[in-house]
């Protein structure tokens, strides 16, 4: 029998490997997203001919209601989130509504409609906070989160665990840290980095700039991260996991390596505010430091500990660091 996935959120870069992965399991892959009229849609409609695209946005109960029980899927992916945790604070309503009414919505109508509906919910490591945690973070690492989104994270984090154990549905979360690829959104570092770096190799500009060299996160790859939300459903009991690689690498690193791709060696100079990375043979300033891109919880060590995943569902992270930014700054370059 062909099974059925619903994937909401599916236009972001983790619903881009996640079609890809489940089609070629010979899913039927259906997907939401809460606008299909734009050219992130058009261009997931080309690519995924296949897939049966509906606009609706999770956080409405009647429209998600109403496809679920049309679709009637063996397995929904909850991608779909307000995803800024620095903008929740602007945008709190929206944040609580998507990324925790919208969980809910999903979950009741699960649970009306009593069919054996497995559910994977994409939740954040910004449920952990960055003060005061345990490192490595495991599953029993407990929450503390500091901003609108990872709250909102963290409550339907809660539900799931609610709906699981008191009403026997069967949903898990995956708890993720940074994934990053060439379908990475804009405004995160690894976009941003390898971006201006493919331009300066252009010409198109001469320098960029960053916030802290130093600050550190866990990186893998979203291919790697999707195919183990799908093995966490496959199992036979329902429980939550971390995906992570569980090493961390910094701003810096990033710059460094993706830098040497365009055969660039960056040597660095000045500190604090003042530090540079210079072009070693021509001695061009390529990156500088704006303070406007600083962040007050930088200082702490987020990295995940996915040994449960490695032991339950035999998953490891497979692409590498080194990989992933060679694939970003190819990609960018390429365009
Ligand atoms: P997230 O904060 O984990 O969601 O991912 P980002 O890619 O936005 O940020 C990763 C890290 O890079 C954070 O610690 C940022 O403070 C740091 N960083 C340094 N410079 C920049 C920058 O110019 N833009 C962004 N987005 N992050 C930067």
């Amino acid at each position: 029998m062909i099974k059925k996935a619903l994937i909401t959120g599916i236009t972001g870069q983790d619903g881009y490997y996640l079609t890809n992965f489940l089609l070629k399991k010979d899913y039927e892959v259906f997907g939401l997203n809460r606008n299909i009229d734009n050219p992130k849609t058009t261009a997931f409609k080309k690519k995924f001919k296949k897939v049966k695209l509906y606009e609706c946005n999770i956080a409405n109960y009647e429209c998600i209601n109403y496809l679920i029980n049309s679709i009637n899927p063996d397995e929904i992916y909850n991608l779909a989130a307000q995803p800024n945790s620095i903008n929740s604070h602007k945008l709190q309503k929206e944040t609580f509504n998507v990324n925790s009414g919208g969980v809910l919505n999903i979950l009741e109508t699960i649970k009306m409609s009593k069919k054996p509906i497995k559910f994977l919910q994409a939740s954040s490591r910004e449920v952990f906070g960055s003060g005061n945690v345990e490192y490595p973070q495991n599953e029993k690492t407990f929450y503390s989160p500091e901003n609108p989104y990872a709250a909102a994270k963290a409550y339907s984090d809660y539900l799931v665990k609610i709906y699981r154990n008191q009403l026997n549905l069967f949903a898990c979360s995956a708890i993720l840290y940074n994934h990053e690829s060439k379908m990475r959104g804009e405004g995160f570092v690894t976009k941003k980095i390898s971006n201006s770096v493919a331009n300066i190799k252009k010409g198109r500009i001469k320098k960029f700039y960053l916030g802290n060299f130093d600050a550190k996160r866990d990186w893998g790859h979203a291919k790697d991260y999707v195919e183990c939300m799908w093995l966490i459903l496959q199992k036979e009991i329902p429980e939550d996991y971390i995906l992570a690689t569980g090493k961390i690498h910094t701003v810096r690193e990033f710059v460094e390596l993706s830098f040497e791709e365009i055969g660039i060696k960056i040597r660095w100079e000045g500190t604090g505010l003042d530090e540079k990375g210079i072009d070693d043979k021509t001695g061009n300033v390529l990156v500088e430091v704006n303070p406007k891109y600083f962040r007050n919880e930088d200082t702490s060590k987020l990295y995940g500990d996915s040994t449960k995943a490695k032991k339950k569902l035999n998953w490891i992270p497979k692409i590498k660091f080194e990989d992933i930014v060679k694939e970003m700054v190819d990609v960018e370059f390429k365009k």
